[in-house]
């Protein structure tokens, strides 16, 4: 799959407000009805279902094509084929769907009803009344307002390689003397000012909330610095931060941080970011590289002049004349002053009393601080302002805006609440390889992959043999791979550059596992390497084979090893998510990597055999032609079941 076939119906329901919906770089809106892939995941419900007071969700144009929504319910659809209800029902068993007459499903369903029905389908997105409203509250682009905006940075990297430190210096360079002992208050951004000029820096949110905000629609970085430390190169989540920063497409700039130590070595890390494809500007790439010490401050002013530099070529321009358009960095209530939200204005002017529509809330500017807790009348582009008067707490990554019909603006406010509520309860499929390959012929041609393997070995074996797949007209890109368990940054990142998520002799974490099923991300997993390429090889052209599927049951912590006659053992195991299922089939991990994958040879509650076994119980455990349990392992209990295509 690819961005745009990744989730086609502008995302799950988590995801609230769209962003950059009024930027000056937004055109008009075409005409005709758009096509399948438009409006990939960072949409937010623009490609939101059906519009409150639609009658019929449905058109049939032609005899036997059939134009859908993105979600529809059993019933809309039954109609839009003229047939009964129970007859999409029982097709949609058949599918492995459970649903009632008023379940909502998703076009993806719809379509695989579709085809067993012998109609084709083509996706077709209504202007929801939101679109409709918001384009209402639209304001015209004035080119010739536009002005140079200050930059806005997010410092990534490896941990302990001196994100908060060098935030800090920067923070301090900056104090002005005489100022009220310089004390910046947490807001989760705040501005510098050098050469007059001013600079945002958002205070580093996570590799994980940097993305889930991207994949919202929430793009609130202009420049990326990715801290490596001197002494310590590069490491996995500095080659994480930096497939986030490029997934982002934004430039980077890198801070060879801690050159005090003994034992810095930057020419080593500029030859491993080589190796990255970033290539120092002194070599003859294009990316900056900066030697600083965040402890003794030297270089910081050379690391702002870069940015400054960047930020020139650039040209970060917004419209202050406007009415503020801006993005919720961070929100929280406080006790005594009720829902307090940072926000970064982004364009426009926010000013006091102006009334604004968060996400699903309304509000007006009560109060406005900066970042220095200073009481502002007004923020102009690009400033990070703490503002109370909402009527409740928003999500980081909402979009705000300022309005000046509120009827209108309660309006889009319900619509939002209304969307949100209808997404969750929708059923989504997941998006899967050979789903992916579908879209392929109309829309993408590029499967994107964040590869994930036990042993740096098997990576590189991955990446030359993926490498070698020319016979298609089809891209292979590996968006990012490292070794590990498949991390929740890992499935973050898929989802926010719509890519599959592919395990080489590793398995996710719960988290990871949560956030894939929850953004119906494809996690494919395989041990030989042969598998691998040749079902990648398959999907690009088109010739899978029928599918099966892996569900996991459940996972436990090995809590005890017994040695029983005959050098066997058993593992004493404390189920920590699902259950044990003694048909299961299970796997040992360590550190993430798999060890052993077999059956289950015998699963006890005390001295009784089990059939099940619940989390938060504990069992014995022996597995078969497996006795070499080590304290701290993991299981993971699962089974397969085929796919129907
Ligand atoms: P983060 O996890 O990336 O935010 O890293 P921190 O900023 O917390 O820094 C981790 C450790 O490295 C702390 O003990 C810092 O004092 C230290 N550190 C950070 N920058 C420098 C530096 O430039 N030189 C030296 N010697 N130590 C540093
Ligand atoms: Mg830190």
């Amino acid at each position: 799959m690819t961005q745009d076939s990744g989730n086609r119906f502008g995302g799950g329901g988590n995801r609230r407000g769209g962003q950059n919906r009024r930027g000056p770089q937004r055109g008009g809106r075409s005409g005709g009805p758009p096509s399948r892939g438009r409006g990939g995941p960072n949409r937010g419900p623009r490609n939101a279902p059906l519009a409150a007071g639609r009658t019929s969700a449905v058109t049939v144009r032609t005899r036997r094509i059939i134009e859908l929504p993105p979600v529809m319910s059993v019933k809309d659809l039954a109609d839009a084929f003229s047939i009964s209800p129970p007859q999409v029902i029982g097709s949609l068993i058949r599918s492995g769907v459970m649903a009632t007459i008023n379940q909502q499903i998703d076009y993806d369903t719809a379509e695989i009803i579709a085809t067993e029905l012998g109609y084709q389908t083509r996706l077709v997105v209504p202007q929801t009344d939101e679109e409709r409203l918001i384009s209402q509250l639209e304001q015209p682009v004035a080119e010739a307002a536009l002005q140079t905006r200050p930059p806005v940075v997010t410092v990534m990297g490896h941990v302990d390689h001196g994100k908060t430190r060098l935030l800090d210096a920067i923070r301090q360079t900056n104090v002005v003397e005489g100022e009220a002992g310089g004390i910046t208050q947490h807001i989760g951004a705040y501005q510098v000012e050098i050469q007059g000029r001013k600079i945002t820096f958002l205070d580093t949110p996570g590799h994980e909330a940097f993305t889930a905000m991207r994949a919202r629609g929430a793009q609130v970085t202009d420049i990326v610095v990715l801290v490596v430390a001197a002494d310590d190169g590069v490491m996995p989540q500095t080659l994480e931060a930096l497939a986030h920063a490029k997934a982002a497409d934004v430039p980077i700039v890198v801070a060879v941080n801690k050159i005090d130590r003994e034992g810095a070595n930057p020419d080593r890390v500029k030859q491993q970011l080589s190796d990255q494809a970033l290539i120092p500007d002194d070599w003859g790439g294009d990316t900056p590289f900066v030697n600083v010490s965040a402890l003794t401050r030297t270089g910081i002013d050379d690391l702002l002049g870069i940015l400054l530099l960047v930020a020139d070529i650039r040209e970060f321009k917004a419209d202050p004349t406007r009415l503020a358009e801006g993005v919720i960095v961070e929100a929280r209530v406080d006790p005594n002053q009720g829902p307090s939200a940072t926000v970064l204005v982004q364009n426009g002017t926010l000013k006091l009393r102006d009334s604004v529509l968060v996400g699903g809330v309304i509000g007006r500017v009560r109060m406005m601080y900066d970042d220095k807790g200073q009481k502002l009348r007004k923020a102009e582009p690009a400033t990070p302002v703490r503002i109370l008067g909402l009527e409740s707490v928003p999500a980081a990554g909402d979009s705000l805006m300022v309005i000046t019909d509120e009827r209108l603006a309660r309006q889009v406010a319900d619509q939002r609440a209304r969307t949100t509520q209808i997404m969750s309860t929708a059923t989504l499929r997941p998006a899967t390889l050979d789903e992916w390959f579908k879209g392929a012929s109309d829309t993408s041609k590029e499967l994107r992959i964040v590869l994930k393997a036990d042993v740096q070995g098997s990576l590189g074996a991955i990446q030359h043999s993926l490498g070698q797949l020319t016979e298609t007209n089809v891209n292979v890109s590996i968006v990012y791979s490292g070794t590990g368990t498949i991390s929740e940054s890992d499935v973050r990142l898929a989802a926010a550059s719509g890519a599959i998520v592919v395990g080489f002799n590793v398995r996710p974490d719960v988290a990871a596992r949560r956030v894939a099923e929850s953004e119906n991300i494809d996690i494919r997993f395989y041990n030989i390497i042969y598998n691998l390429i040749d079902e990648v090889k398959a999907a690009l052209t088109g010739m899978l084979d029928p599918e099966f599927r892996e569900v996991t049951d459940g996972y436990g912590e090995v809590r005890a090893i017994f040695r029983l006659p005959g050098r066997e053992q058993a593992a004493g195991v404390y189920i920590t998510d699902g259950r044990a299922i003694r048909n299961s089939k299970v796997r040992v991990l360590r550190n993430g990597a798999v060890v052993h994958d077999g059956s289950i040879s015998s699963l006890k509650r005390f001295k009784d055999d089990a059939r099940e076994v619940a989390t938060g119980f504990e069992c014995g455990l022996q597995i078969q032609g497996f006795n070499e349990f080590e304290d701290g392992d993991n299981v993971e209990f699962y089974h397969r079941e085929q796919v129907r295509r």
